[in-house]
């Protein structure tokens, strides 16, 4: 994608393809899902594209059925993870206000407590 200077293919690529290993929870022809890490939440799911989009910013139309996916493959897990009940919340990061650390799009399942409130007020 050199239309992005500074933006490179991530590890998360490597991760979708196998390359390297993940703890996958699901994969299918648009995205795939796999434990963060370094968890904050007793859950806590990664829920990427496979196709590498640097942030949403970058989104363009094509992109919504692997946008869409992510979402009910997140409702999937949440069910799967015995979180759906009490609920959960899903977090994209974009860009560096947003905090993004990883340059391949990513919604962030967390729960299995209470999340806490949405954000530490700046204002
Ligand atoms: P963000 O700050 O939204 O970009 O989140 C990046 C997330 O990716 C963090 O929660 C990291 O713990 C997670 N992460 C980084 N490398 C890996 C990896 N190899 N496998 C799973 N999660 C990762």
């Amino acid at each position: 994608m050199s239309d992005y200077p500074g933006y490179e293919e991530t590890i998360f690529s490597k991760i979708i393809s196998g390359e390297i290993p993940s703890t996958l929870l699901h994969q299918d022809d648009l995205v795939t899902a796999f434990r963060d890490i370094n968890p904050a939440m007793p859950t806590h799911v990664l829920i990427v594209p496979n196709k590498w989009i640097p942030t949403i910013d970058h989104v363009e139309t094509e992109d919504e059925p692997a946008l869409g996916r992510m979402i009910t493959v997140a409702r999937k897990i949440a069910r799967d993870e015995g979180i759906a009940e009490d609920g959960y919340r899903l977090i994209i990061n974009c860009k560096e206000h947003g905090h993004q650390e990883v340059m391949h799009i990513h919604m962030h399942l967390l729960g299995g407590d209470r999340v806490g409130p949405m954000l530490i007020r700046k204002k």
